[in-house]
């Protein structure tokens, strides 16, 4: 086969977290092959939930516009115990760092429509649907793909092939790599609804922890609510899972066949899991193939979505550059523990809620109404900094997520989010004006970056996000990778010089 028949990338799976990777590369000029077995979009809700982290990677993915018209913020998540008492409560906030909302309620299938209308329109981007990825083998500098499609096999061949594939991968099967299973896991229904009428739910997300029935009830995006009802010990799943006793359950919540279209109701089994190997040569796992979690914290589609964004750039700068491959090495040794300890935050939090026993419950609402009586709210769960890879250590707020402000750039009409007006990609954010050597200010540019003065006298910093990141951390500059975390920051001009030198050594020159 020669090389002009390879495409860069053929993901297989056309979910959010297959979707967003292919627009991520195909923005950046790769030419991507999305696979995909369903022949039409997934229609039934699972995710409710992302953060503004995950916000401002689909805002990277092209479909930012679209975000407001299909989420609402969520400000509070709170758990009550049966009697109502308040064990935890989290204050999410309005605004994240990121420049979204903290938390935003959604319907899963209304975002894959976004993603996908920009997958069929983008010319690097072939979908195929109704094509099922089979098996694959590869050599030093390709991958062959066997897909089926109407019967008939024929193979796919790319420099790399990431398998988005969901929790049944066939790409994870063929890889086979050992998996951490915490042993964590439940049944429960899961009842969407559209609501006829708008109703007032308040708290608009909240956690039941009543043993007798532990339930969650949360908004599922504008006019839709989701249920969540666990399955207690002895009942069957396959029983509970009937639209008329899914009825009867909503039925203490004024919502009934009168006020309300039920949109579904499915049973569904939990777990903690993740493979502890997402990479075998040029074939790569990414979202659910790779990982598993409880969706107490709504972090699945999250975590998915921060996969895709660290891989995009660094498969993008392998393709570039072939020599600098020991770079994808460094997305198992970010993401792997991330993902990990995100999974370990819901796993604490479903502890909380699945206790069907009254005693063991009763001595958590002792021991956790103490602890909340005083009111006070913790602050919405905050993303563990990338803690190894690339990244400059020793500097303040290395690996932690930078912020996103708005700015306004002299002669432009009006205020926008950081990103829309530069682009997201390697962004060496500087505080006002700052000399640097031309050699590795070009290189920098080689490899896509770009210096942002933020106060120079062009580009305002129209809310003051920056000027309180930059005092807060006694910085003047930070460098920001293209997944929106911190490589480092310097306190002056020679260690901006300094870390840009760093960045290229880590990069392979
Ligand atoms: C009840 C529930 C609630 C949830 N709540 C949240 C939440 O609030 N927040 C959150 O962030 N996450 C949540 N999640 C998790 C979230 O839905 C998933 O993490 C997310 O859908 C994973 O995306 P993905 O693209 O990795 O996989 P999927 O969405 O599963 O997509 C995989 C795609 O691959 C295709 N495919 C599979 N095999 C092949 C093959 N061999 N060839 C070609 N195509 C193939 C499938 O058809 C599918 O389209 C929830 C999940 C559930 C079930």
């Amino acid at each position: 086969m020669s090389a002009v028949d390879l495409d860069d990338v053929v993901v297989v799976g056309a979910g959010p977290v297959g979707s967003g990777l292919a627009l991520l590369l195909a923005d950046r000029g790769r030419s991507v092959v999305v696979v995909e077995r369903h022949p039409e979009a997934y229609p039934l809700p699972r995710a409710v939930h992302f953060d503004d982290e995950t916000a401002r990677i689909l805002q990277a993915c092209g479909v930012g516009d679209a975000l407001p018209g299909l989420s609402e913020p969520a400000d509070v998540y709170e758990w009550r115990n049966a009697d109502g008492l308040v064990l935890l409560r989290f204050a999410l906030g309005e605004q994240g760092a990121s420049g979204w909302p903290s938390a935003n309620m959604f319907n899963q299938p209304d975002l894959e429509a976004e993603l996908h209308r920009r997958l069929v329109t983008h010319p690097n981007v072939t979908l195929r649907r109704a094509t099922e990825a089979v098996s694959f083998d590869q050599d030093a500098d390709s991958v062959r793909l066997t897909v089926r499609c109407a019967g008939r096999d024929e193979v796919l061949a790319a420099r790399f092939v990431v398998g988005c594939d969901g929790a049944n991968s066939t790409i994870r099967r063929q890889i086979d790599p050992p998996v951490e299973d915490h042993g964590f896991f439940f049944d429960w229904l899961i009842v969407d609804v559209e609501l006829h009428e708008p109703q007032v739910f308040d708290p608009v997300n909240l956690q039941v922890c009543d043993p007798t029935r532990p339930t969650t009830a949360v908004s599922g995006g504008p006019g839709r609510r989701r249920w969540e009802f666990m399955c207690l010990p002895g009942e069957s799943l396959d029983s509970l899972d009937e639209v008329a006793r899914a009825w009867e359950l909503l039925e203490p919540w004024d919502v009934t066949p009168q006020n309300a279209t039920m949109v579904r109701h499915a049973g569904y089994r939990f777990s903690a899991r993740w493979a502890t190997r997402w990479r075998e040569g040029r074939v790569l796992l990414a979202g659910d193939a790779a990982h598993l979690t409880p969706p107490f914290a709504g972090q699945g589609m999250c975590a998915g979505l921060r996969d895709a964004v660290n891989l995009a750039w660094k498969l993008d700068h392998v393709l570039a550059r072939p020599e600098a491959e020991a770079l994808l090495a460094t997305y198992e040794t970010e993401r792997i523990p991330h993902a990990a300890q995100v999974i370990q935050f819901a796993i604490d939090l479903g502890k909380v809620i699945c206790v069907p026993d009254p005693d063991e419950a009763a001595a958590r609402d002792a021991a956790m109404s103490a602890a909340a009586a005083d009111g006070t709210a913790t602050p919405g769960p905050a993303m563990p900094p990338l803690e190894a890879g690339i990244l400059a250590p020793g500097t303040p707020a290395v690996g932690e997520l930078f912020v996103q402000g708005r700015i306004s750039r002299q002669g432009s009409e009006a205020p926008a989010r950081f990103d829309d007006v530069v682009g997201a990609g390697w962004r060496l954010v500087t505080d006002g004006p700052i000399g640097l050597p031309d050699g590795p200010v070009r290189w920098f540019g080689s490899i896509g970056g770009a210096v942002v003065a933020i106060g120079a006298p062009d580009t305002a910093d129209v809310d003051g996000t920056y000027r309180r990141w930059f005092d807060a951390h006694g910085v003047v500059a930070a460098l920001q990778r293209p997944d929106f975390h911190v490589f480092g920051t310097a306190t002056d001009e020679a260690g901006v010089t300094s870390l840009l030198d760093e960045l290229r050594r880590r990069l392979g020159g």
